[in-house]
């Protein structure tokens, strides 16, 4: 599948929205996902909202940098915010802003800055592991300085 696969091609229909721009702007790879019980988290707290399962939501990126949700009339870009139950990713979000449709200011400008800040924010949580020297998002490192395959792989840890 390239970058202008159905996902993409649905969110910027129901963005109205120029497919491949939109895409030019959009971390790859964007997909559409189902908020349900199994995937969203119920944790929330002063850092964290859950995601309203009303809404259509896409991915971007791979680790997901950015939450895009459509649905009641709004667009949100929001920070995903990954935690664990057991081996089980739990999504919720942070620093999300929303735009009306109604009032067509969710423009590609609009997404494209919303998008960048997601993302400069994003990867700012990212740490580089000591021992296979990658550079990993928060939920993927077991502490600041080794990811949790190095954990597995060289120092014995279990998840
Ligand atoms: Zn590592």
């Amino acid at each position: 599948m390239g970058p202008l696969d159905q996902d993409i091609e649905l969110l910027g229909s129901l963005l109205v929205l120029d497919t491949v721009e939109l895409a030019a702007h959009l971390p790859d790879p964007v997909e559409h996902f189902d908020v349900d019980e199994a995937f969203r988290s119920d944790r929330e707290g002063d850092d964290r909202e859950a995601l309203d399962p009303a809404l259509e939501w896409f991915a971007a990126g791979s680790p997901v940098l950015v939450l895009v949700g459509v649905g009641g009339g709004v667009c949100t870009v929001a920070q995903p915010v990954v935690t664990w139950m057991g081996h089980v990713p739990q999504l919720a979000m942070t620093q999300a802003e929303s735009v009306s449709l109604d009032a067509e200011v969710a423009t590609l400008a609009w997404i494209k800055r919303e998008v960048a800040r997601v993302t400069s924010a994003r990867k700012a949580l990212f740490r580089t592991c000591v021992d296979c020297g990658e550079s990993n998002p928060p939920e993927w490192m077991m502490n600041d300085g080794i990811c949790q395959g190095c954990a597995e792989r060289n120092h014995g840890v279990v998840f």
